[in-house]
């Protein structure tokens, strides 16, 4: 099983573009595609450690980055992920750049991030994209487990500075891209975003200010996100469902 998540992908660039972007469209054809409308805030560390500990972040109690001037490690989150419980049932499970901490975590790889784990610059953005690809690609032809879950960040970033530009239009093609060669390698697969976005005065949370040292911000998160299923027979309404839905998928209804 395969699962790529895409940090603020959004079918508000997603669908417009569908002829740019036609390893998403075939993916959407040949599976199922949906919205996830966010219950829980719309805020990056929280969502992705919601998707993979299955709990709300007042039960996980992951809610940022840095607390207290400290980069929050994965050892200061007092949950279990499924990746540990899968590892500890003999599942084969490897997971690369997931960005509920920075930088981003890896399970059972060593990945050196790009820029330190904090991608800013446009040049910074796209090396993470295909450095992230080219580990993903190694891994799936020589080492591939049972579960790979593989994220993409450099939407997020992106969009905050760029929404409503085509050179968004052009990372999201960049994805598409490394999706076609991910995608190749497995037929049961899950692409999923940890929010949306929008412009910026729409924005129903403000994740930044409006200024910062970088320039105006464009746009900011949005609850809809992004989910498609292919050979994944559960359903998923919220991040917490990605946990329920692997661990159903390889531990059937063992340990609960
Ligand atoms: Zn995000």
């Amino acid at each position: 099983m395969l699962i790529i998540g895409i940090d603020a992908a959004t079918w508000t660039v997603i669908k417009p573009n569908l002829s740019r972007l036609p390893n998403f469209k075939k993916l959407m054809e040949e599976g199922e595609y949906s919205s996830i409308y966010l219950k829980q805030k719309p805020w990056s560390p929280e969502v992705w450690c919601s998707m993979f500990t299955g709990l709300l972040p007042e039960k996980h109690g992951h809610h940022d980055f840095v607390v207290n001037d400290r980069i929050v490690k994965r050892e200061d989150i007092k949950a279990e992920f499924i990746w540990d419980i899968l590892d500890e049932n003999g599942v084969s499970v490897k997971a690369l750049n997931i960005p509920f901490v920075v930088p981003p975590y890896n399970y059972n790889l060593d990945f050196k991030p790009v820029a330190q784990g904090v991608p800013v610059e446009l040049d910074e953005l796209l090396e993470e994209i295909e450095k992230v690809t080219a580990f993903a690609l190694d891994v799936l032809n020589n080492n591939k487990p049972d579960l790979f879950i593989v994220a993409y960040t450099a939407l997020d970033k992106l969009s905050h500075f760029h929404w409503g530009e085509d050179i968004l239009v052009d990372f999201y093609e960049k994805i598409d891209i490394a999706l076609g060669k991910l995608i190749a390698y497995d037929d049961e697969v899950i692409v999923i975003s940890d929010h949306g976005f929008c412009d910026y005065d729409s924005a129903p949370v403000r994740t930044l200010p409006e200024r910062t040292p970088k320039g105006k911000v464009k746009g900011d998160h949005h609850p809809e996100a992004i989910i498609i299923r292919k050979n994944v027979k559960c359903y998923i309404e919220q991040p917490v469902d990605v946990f329920k839905c692997i661990k159903k998928r390889f531990l059937g209804d063992l340990n609960g």
